[in-house]
């Protein structure tokens, strides 16, 4: 069994990032900016948000970063979106989420253009990846297509199974996986017998938010298991993957912490250069 190391991956991809950012000021007189709003004061968002500004000082990015109080009148983060979404000197624009009861979380996410969608969200980058044209796509999804690539591992004709199917992480994982030429299903909580797929697969990517959930006697031999889920279990971070159990039957695992968690930051980099080149190019 191979660990694979988000970390590693990650800050090989960030220090070439950082490269590519230099180059990107000398060529356009600026560095790539990314905007970030965030409403509330949910700990878990400002600590995603902060280690969002921080990657954005590692590459040398210009970060922006809005806080609003829980109870600021929608109409008044709606301006504030509409203001950076004409804003020249701004490339992505990323509204955290979720955002406190009472907003509308819809509305809010349609006034990004889709130029600036650097989470990849919007119905048109969600669309393109479908019909396998991507343009912006999901962080965390990206981030697993990278772990997977790091294995070295051929991805045509594998039988994967994505466990999950939020729009943000579940589908597009599906599609970026059917797009590498794998055989992909899709289980969710309304699967009967989930564990009869799992057992099949070569590649199992479990995104659901229940801790511990794949167990070892629901995994093949030699499978490559992508751990995706981040829970709280008394103070500590624990995957959705029984890791104990699941490891030594893998040829590859993530571990957690530090396997898919450290890409989705770096890949959100990657899509923020990816807009301003794109933007100005
Ligand atoms: P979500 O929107 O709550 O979606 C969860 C999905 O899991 C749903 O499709 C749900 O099925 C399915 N599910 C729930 N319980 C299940 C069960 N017992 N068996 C089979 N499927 C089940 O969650 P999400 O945003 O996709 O996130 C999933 C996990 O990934 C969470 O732990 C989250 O914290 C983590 N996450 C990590 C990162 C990272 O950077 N590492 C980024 C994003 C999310 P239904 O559709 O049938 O309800």
């Amino acid at each position: 069994m191979q660990l694979i190391s988000g970390k590693a991956v990650s800050a090989d991809i960030r220090q070439d990032l950082a490269a590519q950012t230099i180059e990107f000021e000398k060529k356009f007189g600026r560095v790539p900016a990314l905007a970030v709003i965030i409403v509330g004061d949910d700990p878990a968002s400002h600590t995603y948000v902060n280690n969002k500004i921080k990657g954005c000082a590692q590459v040398g990015f210009r970060s922006i970063c809005q806080k609003y109080e829980n109870g600021t009148p929608q109409e008044e983060i709606a301006a504030y979106i509409r203001s950076l979404a004409e804003d020249d000197g701004v490339d992505g624009i990323l509204v955290q989420l979720p955002l406190p009861k009472g907003y509308d979380e819809k509305y809010l996410l349609s006034l990004i253009p889709d130029s600036k969608d650097v989470d990849g969200f919007s119905p048109t980058n969600t669309g393109l990846l479908s019909m396998n044209r991507p343009n912006t796509v999901s962080c965390t999804p990206l981030g697993v297509m990278h772990l997977l690539a790091s294995t070295g591992v051929q991805l045509a004709g594998k039988d994967a199974v994505v466990i999950g199917r939020s729009n943000t992480v579940g589908k597009p994982m599906a599609m970026l996986l059917l797009n590498a030429n794998c055989t992909v299903t899709v289980c969710h909580s309304k699967t009967a017998d989930l564990a009869s797929y799992t057992k099949k697969a070569d590649i199992v990517v479990v995104a659901i938010g229940r801790p511990k959930f794949l167990k070892g006697d629901m995994v093949k031999e030699g499978a490559i298991v992508i751990d995706v889920g981040i829970n709280r279990v008394d103070g500590k971070l624990v995957g959705d993957v029984d890791f104990d159990e699941v490891a030594p039957k893998c040829s590859f695992i993530t571990p957690v912490p530090g396997g898919v968690g450290p890409m989705t930051i770096t890949m959100l980099l990657a899509n923020t250069l990816s807009a301003a080149k794109n933007r100005l190019s």
